[in-house]
């Protein structure tokens, strides 16, 4: 029935002379998205994205196109000639497939093409009045509508649908550079992950494992959650931390209470370091202001203070309930409440230090050789990029 989708783009629009290269950004990434569903075919005009099915099944595409960053929003198109007796047909096939109870409609024409003989009003009336007799479920609101019908004159073609879907909006992935994201098995960070690739960031994503204190598959269930991320953004390469010397150094030298600041400035320390060599230009993690020990201001700060990249917390603000709720659409929870063990929680002291001084978190690291402990782990790291909807792994 239908024969394209049109997919409508908001910020991007407003970029000034940067236009053409988002725009050439998100038709690249919503390529690379359908790849694989079709013989479909991608173009722009005036403003918008056309995306011609060519037998492709348009709910695929649509589910596949909603979770890519750029678009506003989509609609499953249906095409005629420029016929008035052939676009009313359409219509009328259209509206009394998609309506199924009383529901009360306008119609929206729009004439592109100034040639088409009929002005938008009367355009609009003729097919109203057309779908009121053949449509027996509906009946005209024009000022709150239930179902908005539009009907576009373009050049060629007419185009028709009532569906507006909505996209994530914000700007394509990989028009902001890239970053690395500290990816736990929690739900936090993988949400941190999608808000940044929403704002167009293309990221990496670094994850620290403590083999045999963590399970293969707490690993597992981490690099299912890059495989997912991959399914957004086109790819993921995930970095692969050996924690575990580290953590072993912290237990035997420092005072329990400062374990896991200091746990976490190596943590930072190591993901500083591998962003340099990736050339990342920030750092991005899940963490939301007091939700944890370790996420105090106090604490932060402390842990911030061995490193100058950029860190990006997209949750600082928000609360736990709206971090799952977009974990569950983007259907990372599952895996996240996997009850695998975590690094942090294996060695969680009894009595956590909550508002830790920089001095205080030096001083515990006396007895240890930072820069050893860093490199040993770095020279350990494995690496494997993800590519949407690919079972297996590049190693790279
Ligand atoms: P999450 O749900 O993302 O695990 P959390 O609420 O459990 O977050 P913490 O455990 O304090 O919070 O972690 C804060 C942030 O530190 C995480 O969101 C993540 O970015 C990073 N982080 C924690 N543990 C790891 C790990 N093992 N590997 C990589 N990053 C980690
Ligand atoms: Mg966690």
């Amino acid at each position: 029935m239908y024969s394209m989708l049109i997919a409508r783009y908001g910020e991007i629009s407003i970029k000034g002379k940067n236009r053409s290269d988002f725009e050439k950004k998100l038709v690249d990434n919503m390529q690379q998205a359908v790849k694989g569903l079709g013989d479909i075919k991608i173009s722009r005009t005036g403003g918008r994205i056309l995306i011609h099915l060519n037998g492709a099944d348009y709910r695929t595409v649509l589910d596949t196109l909603r979770w890519v960053p750029g678009i506003v929003s989509l609609s499953p198109v249906m095409t005629t000639t420029q016929e008035i007796e052939k676009i009313e047909e359409t219509a009328v096939e259209l509206l009394n497939k998609v309506v199924q109870k009383p529901t009360t409609f306008k119609v929206e024409a729009r004439r592109a093409n100034k040639m088409f003989p009929l002005t938008s009003p009367e355009l609009s009336k003729v097919l109203g009045s057309h779908i009121l007799k053949n449509v027996p479920l509906l009946s005209v609101d024009v000022h709150r509508p239930e179902l908005t019908f539009t009907c576009e004159i373009r050049e060629q073609e007419a185009y028709i649908y009532v569906e507006v879907i909505p996209g994530p909006g914000g700007l394509p992935v990989g028009s902001s550079g890239k970053a690395l994201l500290l990816l736990s098995g929690g739900i936090d960070s993988p949400v941190a992950g999608w808000m940044a690739m929403k704002r167009g960031v293309e990221v990496e994503a670094i994850h620290f494992h403590s083999y045999p204190f963590t399970s293969d598959r707490a690993r597992k269930k981490v690099e299912d959650l890059a495989k997912r991320l991959a399914h957004f953004g086109g790819r993921c390469r995930l970095h692969v931390v050996h924690f575990t010397e580290i953590q072993k150094a912290i237990r035997q030298h420092c005072p329990e209470e400062l374990s896991i600041t200091v746990m976490r400035r190596f943590m930072m320390r190591i993901a500083d370091r591998l962003a340099h060599q990736r050339k990342l230009l920030a750092l991005v993690t899940g963490e939301s202001l007091g939700q944890v020990a370790s996420q105090t201001l106090e604490s932060m700060y402390t842990i911030n203070h061995v490193t100058a990249i950029p860190i990006l917390r997209p949750l600082i603000a928000m609360d736990k309930v709206d971090i799952i709720r977009i974990a569950k659409d983007l259907e990372t929870y599952e895996t996240s409440i996997l009850p695998y063990e975590d690094c942090c929680t294996i060695f969680m002291p009894k009595a956590p230090r909550t508002r830790p001084r920089v001095e205080e978190a030096v001083r515990a690291e006396r007895d240890l050789n930072i820069e050893e402990l860093v490199q040993e782990a770095l020279d350990k790291t494995e690496t494997v990029t993800y590519y949407k909807d690919m079972e297996s792994a590049e190693p790279v």
